[in-house]
């Protein structure tokens, strides 16, 4: 690996990251945690074939960075963590066996990290973790469901701030990705009296959500300039950007896919367009709160809470944007900084 220390530590702002290894399990990964400020860093582990360590490491340094501004602006007594396990190619020799390798490397962290689902693992994996640790979540449910409502619950402000009602019957909504987390806000958009567009590089998906909807189905290469109300990313990262933004067709962007923005200066980009987006870590969050069952032993009732008090978070990020003009993005950014500076300072005090 060509990275050095300084390499690592340059522009990043980690509490403490750790390189994981077990040759006979054919384990590697990196574990990140980027603040335990708030309480015990808590996000999922990713399993993936990167093109190298330095892929692996920047993707860990970014996601669990992500994770800590998430957990801050759902009010989450939680840190930001993230970890992932390098994906060789083909299927690996014995699963279970990786993924108790990452077991017990997160119980040698003692309780500072929390694992959970993320990309390319399963609640099965869970299990298999929790076979060694007992920091690990989404062995219980699935977030999916969680998430979707609170991106309803962060478009429906949207809608609000942009059009004065939140009432989004009749609105047209396109969606980019009909996984797990597109597939239910598809049902939920629907229920409200939304018109869907949708799309998929898988076409089983868009047959299973078309047929539970009744949303037309558009190609995966045209859903991002499609004529609509709301675009939804729910699929990739990165794909706001540059060369994506100037070919928009809509009036908010509000989605579950984490890191949407290709670079931070892409948030103004949306804005100049006249382009309403909501913070992806903003509108997400809804996974990580239903978490709260597992990790902090909230009722049904309290995540349900927190889940619909999305709506009230995203207004505030979206009127000190107004009132600062600045981009949505800037306006989030801004406020989680604030807190994470406030509970550090109060935590030097105790
Ligand atoms: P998923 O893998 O179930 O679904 C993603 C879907 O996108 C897949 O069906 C895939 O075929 C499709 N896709 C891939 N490339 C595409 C393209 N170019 N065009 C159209 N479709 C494409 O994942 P998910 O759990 O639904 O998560 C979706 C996004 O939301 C991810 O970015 C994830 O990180 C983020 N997210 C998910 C949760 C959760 O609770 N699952 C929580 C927070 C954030």
């Amino acid at each position: 690996m060509s990275l050095t220390l300084e390499d690592l530590a340059t522009g990043t702002d980690h509490e403490r990251v750790v390189f994981c290894r077990d040759p006979e399990a054919g384990y590697r990964a990196v574990i990140a945690v980027h603040s335990s400020v708030a309480g015990p860093a808590v996000g999922g582990t990713r399993y993936w074939a990167y093109a190298g360590e330095e892929e692996a490491v920047a993707d860990a340094l970014r996601l669990s960075r992500g994770m800590t501004f998430k957990s801050l602006m759902a009010g989450l007594p939680m840190g930001g963590g993230k970890s992932v396990i390098l994906r060789d190619p083909g299927d690996p020799a014995d699963r279970a066996a990786l993924f108790r390798a990452h077991g017990r490397a997160i119980e040698r962290l003692g309780g500072l990290y929390t694992a959970g689902e993320d990309v390319g693992t399963q609640p099965a994996d869970m299990e298999t973790i929790a076979q060694e640790t007992r920091h690990v979540a989404g062995i219980l449910d699935d977030p999916s469901p969680y998430t979707a409502q609170g991106v309803v619950r962060a478009m429906r402000a949207a809608a609000f701030h942009r059009w004065g009602t939140d009432d989004l019957a009749g609105r047209t909504v396109a969606i980019q990705g009909c996984g797990n987390v597109g597939f239910h806000l598809a049902r939920e958009l629907a229920a409200a009296g939304a018109r869907l567009l949708v799309a998929d590089v898988a076409p089983e998906r868009v047959r299973r959500t078309v047929e539970a909807t009744g949303a037309a189905a558009v190609d995966p290469g045209e859903i991002q300039s499609v004529e609509a109300d709301i675009f939804a990313p729910c699929a990739l990262g990165g794909i706001l950007n540059a060369g994506t933004i100037p070919g928009l067709r809509v009036e908010i962007v509000a989605g579950a896919a984490n890191n949407q923005l290709w670079e931070d200066g892409d948030g103004d980009r949306l804005r100049d367009r006249g382009i309403l987006y909501v913070p992806d870590y903003v509108a997400n969050a809804g996974g990580v709160i239903s978490g709260g069952r597992e990790i902090l032993g909230w009722s049904g009732e309290k995540t349900g809470e927190r889940i619909a008090g999305i709506y009230d978070t995203l207004l505030t990020v979206l009127r000190l944007a107004r009132a600062e003009g600045i981009s949505p993005h800037a306006a989030a950014d801004r406020l989680a900084g604030e807190r994470l500076a406030a509970l550090a300072a109060e935590r030097r005090q105790q």
